[in-house]
């Protein structure tokens, strides 16, 4: 499966909008998860593939050409119009991925998988608790618009500076927080601004994603508090600072364990 780029659109600083259309997403199905992710494959400079290549081709050319996958959220899937919205993180000139955002121009092709997913606001619970980062906007900002009119929902954001904020809605009523990296670079910054946004006062939905070490951070706010039930809480390492995502993704089964057991010690020990 594969899209072309349609349009191109700076949402802030550093999240820029991608539209994908065309005949090539004709067979895309939508996600009923409001973390729905695609798989992208992005070719590194040089690479003599051209989409839509097949995997027996992609397989048999040198290594250094081969195509890297990246997830992406979906944040938009339209099918009437068959246009699926991404929001990527340019994130300086580093990464297959957050360069060709920056690059991207209307007619660009980009080949796909996909989707899938695991999470939509629990309909049952009380309030709603979003955290993350630039990369998880995408997917916050989509779980937002999906919780019911009037229930409280929370969002902690963290990003570089005010210019990199979004404009985010829902329906139901929204505090968002905006933490920044220009004022605290701490790896904790995310994580203290949750613990001091409160306890919920019911029952808790909550999705934390985004950077390993921040996000975990804020896992074990929630986690030693006892906030919420654990089988409301989604959360995954989107990326890891320092390292790019091929060799991420060869430690992160590890780093998800891990995190899973010490979370369920601590949630354990909260009651
Ligand atoms: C399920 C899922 C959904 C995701 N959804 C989105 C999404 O909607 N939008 C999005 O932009 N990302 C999203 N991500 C994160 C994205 O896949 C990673 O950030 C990926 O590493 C970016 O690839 P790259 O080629 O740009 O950089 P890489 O080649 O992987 O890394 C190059 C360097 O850039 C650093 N880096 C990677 N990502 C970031 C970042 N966000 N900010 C600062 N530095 C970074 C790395 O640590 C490394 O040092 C998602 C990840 C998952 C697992």
């Amino acid at each position: 499966m594969h899209g072309e780029v349609i349009r191109t659109e700076r949402l802030s600083r550093s999240l820029i909008r991608v539209v994908l259309g065309g005949a090539g997403l004709a067979s895309f199905a939508g996600s009923a998860f409001t973390d729905a992710y695609v798989n992208c494959l992005f070719l590194p400079d040089g690479s003599p593939l051209d989409v839509p290549w097949d995997e027996e081709t992609a397989r048999a050319t040198a290594a250094e050409h081969r195509p890297r996958p990246r997830r992406l959220s979906v944040r938009r899937w339209d099918a009437s119009s068959g246009e699926l919205t991404l929001d990527i993180v340019s994130h300086g000139d580093v990464g297959h991925c957050g360069r060709w955002a920056g690059r991207a121009r209307s007619g660009d092709l980009l080949q796909l998988r996909g989707p899938a997913g695991g999470y939509v606001p629990h309909p049952d619970a009380d309030e709603y608790l979003f955290v993350g980062d630039e990369s998880a906007l995408p997917a916050i900002a989509a779980s937002a618009e999906a919780v019911a009119a009037g229930k409280r929902v929370r969002i902690v954001a963290l990003v570089d500076a005010p210019g990199d904020e979004i404009a985010v809605q829902s329906p139901g009523e929204l505090e968002v927080v905006w933490i920044h990296r220009s004022v605290d670079s701490a790896v904790t910054a995310l994580a203290d601004a949750v613990a001091a946004s409160g306890p919920p006062s019911g029952s808790l939905s909550a999705f934390v994603h985004g950077e390993a070490e921040e996000s975990s951070a804020v896992v074990r706010v929630l986690a030693r508090g006892g906030w919420g039930d654990p089988e409301m809480l989604s959360s995954s390492p989107y990326w890891r600072r320092g390292m790019g995502d091929e060799a991420w993704r060869g430690v992160k089964g590890d780093w998800v364990r891990a995190m899973r057991d010490e979370t369920q010690a601590l949630f354990a020990a909260s009651r």
